[in-house]
């Protein structure tokens, strides 16, 4: 199943012919008042001449199936557009394909209503961006809303019109994969991107290069039990609240044009079929006026979810808030006999229709369906020069450097490098997961983007070293997009041996290991999060050569490696960097680039620290020195500590804090307090620092976690420099939702701090009244 949605080999050229809807002309909402009235007078109209069967119609979004691989007017899916059976279509691309689809819609079917035309277009389309748990990591949000945005208009040239993102479930569990596709563990931050790829994604509707996003899974998916995917969920409402509904709400306030349901249950009932998440939260409390979809099949699930047969969970989910069925089909087989039998109401369905047919018309579909069927842009816009050079840029900033004793980094371009491991010579590998839509073939591998930066003045060495693991079984489980690792079926003795002989002749080691990119995403949850041992066993015989070994870490989740880190002199954490990732690692790993991302999630020593995140609560029995106090809240066989804290990175250069300054100790009411701290780049190269802002309520009604990130600025600095950055803290910032769900501050004491990660602070104390 998950397999056919996925090909998206589309080669159908049928006749593009200049078809024009005729029936419905008129501009797109542009949100004011008189808009609206206009486009609800408009649907209203349309609605009028709808049938029941065209109205449960457009509720329906299949996967294009069969339209992928045969001729789209002979498919399947052709005759029920037709017919007036589906409101969309996704997984689809090409300007060919697409016009042809939309021509069937506006052309045979009986009221000419356009398709919308969705894709998983997550961290780029063609040319890709870092994956989302990467971007993150760059901290900079003019250069997360640029990637969403050169995504957009590389999607919307090849045809598409809605974008199945951003992903922002909140995650503190590395062991699930998905953590990949997300912002990490913080809401505040993680509130921050939200806003900023919806911006991207979706500036205004009305010209041709934005696309609609559609912000997921909501909610809380990233909360699974164990790590595992697609697994139960459970928390307070409180947690729920501070912890991880920000984000959705963020892109909600954004106006975020839909949302996705997600596959888990909230209090016992899945999203899918959940009215107070769905009708009350979303609608009710954070005014969202879009369209809900279900994840893929998410009605069908319902039913081994246990709320009862296919006829009833398809009702379930119309009433509980849900607009567009994905795949299931629910709505399309089941919702007129259950409005025959009084289980649902035409209200709802109509509320349902109106949903999606107002998205289509705020895109402009009903004015031109072939708005987004422009033949010059798709041979213009997608995979060019400019857009590769932004993603080489945006990827260097993403790459977090874990660890660089004795200053091993930069690199020299004149020596010997040996470049060994299994993610060296690969191009497939270097876009990530959820890269439907990637030119693979053109991706810079590692070994390509050594071999550039250096040009005639060094020599690059390349060796395998070792298999991605030992029995090829994450490669053959993992697979969801059937990436290739190029396995060599020689001993692993020999081809380690060959390895240690190319090492023998250089200066330097670069082992580029760490996950392939199917091992995070997507039902790619892992119980054991270490390099794989044959990796692992490739580093040792590395390091016992004696000399300088760079580690240039692959993962798509954070990994446990405290072996490495004590080990390893230099580490450069490099997710998958898209589709420059082996130019944008040169760039770093030669100081073009000085390192400048630092991390949002928390890298625990072990998995059995996990969840370890860095705004947990202090308990009544904290630990209160390194490790082991009898009766503490501690572990025997660990301390505490991760390996690395959340917002950790180095640089080249080195950022020193001092002289905390706050304009006040004890501000009052609305106030704003000023925090003022001395930041002072002492290291011998120009940098960037991310400056993080934690506050820590000491005193609440409900336990407050020991810090929270209020602010960040991502400030540049030259060798030597040193700047004055200023935060300004509002009674805003100092909020939360109480035990009754209000969402306001309580007066009292707070600590101020701030620093270049959430471990290392400088700080103050104030009482801060009403
Ligand atoms: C994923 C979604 C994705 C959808 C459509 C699902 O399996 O959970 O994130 O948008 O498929 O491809």
């Amino acid at each position: 199943m998950k397999t056919a949605k996925t090909i998206v080999v589309l080669l159908l050229l049928c006749a593009g012919a200049l078809a024009q809807s005729g029936a419905h002309a008129q501009s797109a909402a542009g949100g004011s008042a008189v808009a609206d009235a206009k486009m609800n007078t408009f649907i209203t109209s349309l609605m009028s001449k709808m049938t029941l069967d065209e109205k449960i119609g457009q509720l329906n979004l299949p996967g294009a199936g069969d339209i992928t691989t045969g001729q789209a007017g002979n498919s399947d899916i052709a005759k029920k557009i037709e017919e007036g059976k589906v409101g969309g279509l996704f997984n689809i691309k090409t300007v060919a394909k697409i016009r042809e689809v939309q021509r069937i819609a506006v052309e045979k079917s009986r009221l000419k209503i356009p398709l919308i035309f969705g894709m998983d277009v997550i961290h780029g389309y063609e040319t890709v961006f870092p994956i989302p748990l990467g971007l993150s990591c760059s901290w900079d949000m003019s250069e997360i809303e640029r990637s969403a945005r050169i995504a957009a208009t590389e999607a919307s040239a090849d045809g598409i019109c809605w974008t199945f993102s951003p992903m922002v479930d909140i995650a503190r569990d590395p062991r699930w994969g998905r953590i990949a596709e997300g912002n990490g563990e913080d809401p505040y931050l993680g509130s921050q991107i939200a806003r900023a790829m919806v911006k991207g994604y979706q500036r205004d509707l009305s010209g041709n290069t934005d696309i609609m996003a559609c912000v997921k899974h909501y909610a809380l998916y990233g909360a699974a039990e164990a790590g595992r995917d697609y697994n139960t969920t459970d928390m307070s409402p409180v947690r729920m609240f501070n912890e991880y509904l920000p984000p959705y709400k963020a892109a909600v306030d954004a106006g975020v044009g839909s949302v996705m349901a997600s596959f888990n249950d909230v209090n016992g009932i899945p999203a899918t079929a959940n009215k107070w998440l769905m009708t009350d939260i979303l609608r009710h409390r954070w005014g969202f006026n879009g369209f809900v979809v279900t994840d893929y099949t998410g009605i069908m699930e319902l039913t081994p979810h246990g709320l009862g047969d296919f006829q009833t969970v398809s009702a379930l989910a119309l009433k509980a808030g849900i607009d567009m069925d994905m795949v299931s089909e629910g709505f399309l087989t089941t919702i007129k006999k259950s409005l025959q039998e009084g289980k649902v109401t035409q209200q709802e369905i109509d509320r349902a229709c109106r949903r999606v047919l107002e998205a289509k018309y705020k895109l402009g579909l009903f004015a031109d369906p072939y708005k987004y069927c422009n033949e010059q842009r798709a041979a213009t816009e997608i995979f060019t020069a400019a857009n590769r050079q932004e993603a080489r840029k945006i990827a260097g900033d993403c790459f977090v450097l874990l660890k660089n004793q004795g200053n091993v980094l930069p690199l020299k371009k004149g020596g010997t490098i040996a470049l060994v491991g299994p993610l060296a010579d690969n191009k497939e590998n270097m876009p990530g997961t959820w890269s439907v839509a990637a030119n693979f073939a053109q991706s810079i591998s590692v070994l390509d983007g050594l071999k550039e930066a250096v040009g005639n003045g060094g020599k690059i060495l390349y060796s395998l070293g070792a298999n991605l693991d030992a029995d090829s079984l994450f490669e053959e489980r993992a697979g969801m997009f059937g990436k290739d690792l190029h396995r060599d079926h020689r001993p692993a003795a020999e081809i380690l041996q060959e390895a240690l002989n190319t090492a023998s002749q250089a200066d330097v080691i670069v082992a580029a290991l760490g996950e392939s990119a199917e091992m995070s995403g997507e039902s790619s949850s892992r119980s054991n999060i270490e390099l794989p041992q044959t990796q692992q066993d490739l580093l040792k015989a590395l390091l016992k050569t004696g000399k300088p070994v760079v580690l240039v870490l692959f993962s798509g989740r954070p990994l446990a490696i405290k072996w490495e880190n004590d080990e390893v002199p230099a580490i450069l954490d490099v997710w998958f960097g898209g589709t420059e990732a082996g130019n944008s690692i040169a760039d770093v790993l030669f100081g073009d680039v000085n390192p400048s991302g630092k991390l949002t999630t928390t890298w625990p020593q072990n998995v059995g620290q996990v969840p370890l995140y860095y705004n947990h609560k202090n308990t009544g029995r904290p630990l209160e020195g390194p490790w082991f106090q009898k009766f503490r809240s501690n572990y025997l066989d660990v301390s505490n500590d991760p390996v690395y804290p959340f917002g950790y990175g180095l640089s080249y250069s080195h950022f020193t804090y001092s002289d905390l300054k706050l304009s006040s100790a004890s501000p009052k009411g609305a106030q704003t307090l000023k925090a003022t701290v001395t930041v002072t780049n002492d290291g011998a190269r120009a940098g960037k620092e991310v400056v993080q802002l934690y506050i820590r309520d000491l005193v609440g009604s409900i336990t407050r976690p020991v810090k929270e990130l209020k602010g960040f600025q991502k400030i540049a600095l030259g060798a030597g420099e040193s700047k004055q950055v200023s935060f300004d803290i509002t009674p805003e910032d100092l909020k939360f939702y109480n035990n009754e769900l209000k969402y306001d501050w309580e007066p009292g004491d707070f600590v101020i701090m701030v620093g270049g990660n959430s471990r290392d602070v400088v700080s103050q104390k104030i009482t801060w009244n009403k």
